[in-house]
């Protein structure tokens, strides 16, 4: 199987619909929660406390409609090397799809991966989840592309402010269309 396209066929892969197993709602209606495809029903059910608990203290509702996606860290190089990203990136976010892809690894003791991406980024497990989920939430609230402005973003989230985008109208305008063309993303880089 090639992954030229990844993004199309992980949306026709048959994937754990989180929410069909009537996970809690409650606090972010519009947040949907998906494991992709491999992963059991027992381990998509732990794995997404872990990141759902994490996105707790975030304003995840402002994305409106959006998709969670965990990815089992066998399959997330597979994944992520056709996109041009870094291979300690353990998250990226799919705009158009509005989705966010989360590599088992952020919410699973995954041997050797973990040790990896704690050496890479020099911060524990827990920490790194955080730090990723406030960064993708900085380019997705904000729709910004600029790794420094999602920073920015982040950083400001994560001290518990509202996301203040700095983002003109007519940049955020050429910024749609920019996405349009491309139908994805490397965040996280
Ligand atoms: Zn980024």
């Amino acid at each position: 199987m090639t992954f030229g396209m990844t993004v199309g066929l992980l949306m026709v892969s048959p994937r754990l619909q989180w929410a069909a197993w009537g996970a809690p709602q409650g606090k972010a209606p519009h947040q949907h929660f998906v494991c992709n495809t491999g992963y059991t029903l027992e381990q998509c059910r732990k794995d997404m406390a872990v990141l759902q608990r994490a996105l707790e203290k975030y304003p995840v509702s402002d994305l409106g409609e959006w998709t969670w996606v965990l990815v089992l860290s066998a399959d997330w190089r597979a994944i992520q090397s056709p996109r041009g990203l870094h291979p300690n990136s353990p998250a990226f976010a799919y705009y158009l799809g509005k989705e966010t892809f989360i590599e088992e690894a952020l919410v699973a003791e995954v041997p050797g991966r973990c040790f990896e991406l704690k050496s890479a980024w020099g911060m524990s497990i827990e920490k790194l989840l955080d730090y990723a989920i406030a960064h993708e939430l900085g380019h997705a609230l904000c729709n910004e592309r600029n790794e420094a402005q999602a920073d920015r973003v982040a950083k400001s989230i994560r001290e518990g402010n509202a996301a203040s985008c700095e983002v003109n109208l007519q940049a955020k305008r050429r910024l749609l269309e920019d996405l349009r063309h491309s139908n994805s993303h490397g965040a996280f880089k």
